[in-house]
């Protein structure tokens, strides 16, 4: 048997959220349970003639428990199977999925295999569930080639409903819809609808094929400051202070404008001369910061802080996490928040 001939080989990490879990009788929430259940409930699957094995978190988790930690856990994972496997499909909770998703672009380096996240708004043994759905069109997506056999799509995205997303393009943005999920400022990777429709000129390729290197090295002191009309000096000063942070991501006003009162541009620019690392990411879901287009927003630059374009919020936070991780100094942080490694930002 050749090896273009052989079944797909699909490895599925369960990790938990409301795909597979069941309401507790007694307080009658939602709670992780375990994979047999879950696939269970997906009789189906064996119509799909692959070769699929799982490992499970234990215990599964809701994906508000979800860290670094999980992160790693997930990443070794994909690194003891990944010459065993063709793709990897990562059942995981809606409310985190875009960090986990983000942070493992930048953890998975020289990816050159599908990694693919799905999960569901409705548990998979509900009538009118979206999890069935979501599942088997994440194995298609993980066993699909293109026509010289290579994998179509070689990444991490987020398989949810009618698209495919780059993961660290993507926000969470129903909590009730079944199409949850959207890259504002990304054209979807593949529609789903009778068949599906991949956008190649989308997909991300990696420049030359190197072996995957997973970097571990997860460097949790970084923050949000979301600002809002009325911050005051001592409640922006305090964020600052908080000890041990190295890098801040800004939640700015439209196209990352912020106070200018001189205490709050005094503020960010004894951080950012004090070492911290302070990205101006917009509060927008859709566009990107344009920091000299206003006066607000020239001040802001002026102080030293860098401009995160069109990032999002989660993948500019775990890309920080990642960069600190590898032990960079801030200026080399710096440099790499101004650049994308593997699509996260348009330059
Ligand atoms: N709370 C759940 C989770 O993120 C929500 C979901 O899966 O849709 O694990």
């Amino acid at each position: 048997m050749t090896a273009k001939s052989r079944k797909p080989h699909i490895l599925i990490i369960y990790t938990g959220g409301t795909i597979g879990m069941i309401e507790n009788p007694d307080t009658h929430s939602l709670e992780p349970f375990d994979f047999t259940h879950l696939i269970d409930n997906v009789p189906k699957i064996k119509m799909l003639d692959y070769d699929i094995d799982n490992i499970q978190f234990d215990p599964p988790i809701d994906s508000s428990d979800m860290s670094h930690v999980h992160w790693v856990e997930i990443a070794r994972h994909i690194e003891e199977n990944f010459d065993r496997f063709d793709g990897f499909v990562v059942l995981h909770g809606t409310d985190t999925m875009a960090y986990t998703a983000s942070a493992l672009s930048f953890m998975l380096e020289n990816l050159h295999k599908p990694v693919i996240i799905t999960g569901s708004q409705l548990p998979i043994g509900e009538v009118r569930t979206d999890g069935e759905e979501n599942l088997i069109t994440a194995l298609q997506i993980a066993a699909a080639t293109n026509a010289n056999g290579d994998p179509m799509v070689q990444e991490v995205a987020i398989l949810f409903e009618d698209y495919l997303w780059r993961g660290n393009r993507s926000t969470k943005m129903s909590a009730d819809k079944f199409n949850a999920f959207k890259s504002n400022n990304y054209p979807s990777l593949a529609k789903i609808g009778l068949g599906i429709h991949f956008d190649e000129d989308a997909l991300w390729r990696v420049q030359a094929k190197r072996p995957l290197n997973v970097q571990y090295g997860i460097d949790t002191a970084v923050m949000f400051i979301d600002l809002n009309p009325g911050i005051t000096e001592s409640t922006l000063r305090h964020q600052l202070a908080t000890p041990g942070i190295k890098g801040i991501v800004l939640k700015t006003f439209g196209a990352g404008n912020a106070p200018t009162a001189q205490w709050f541009t005094n503020a960010i620019r004894e951080a950012v001369e004090k070492g911290i690392v302070i990205l101006n990411v917009t509060q927008c879901v859709n566009g990107g910061v344009d920091a000299r287009r206003y006066m607000t927003g020239n001040l802001l630059a002026d102080t030293g802080v860098i401009s995160g374009h069109d990032i999002t919020c989660e993948a500019a936070i775990t890309k920080m996490m990642y960069l600190f991780g590898l032990g960079l100094a801030p200026k080399d942080v710096e440099q790499y928040l101004s650049r994308s490694i593997c699509g996260e930002v348009t330059i």
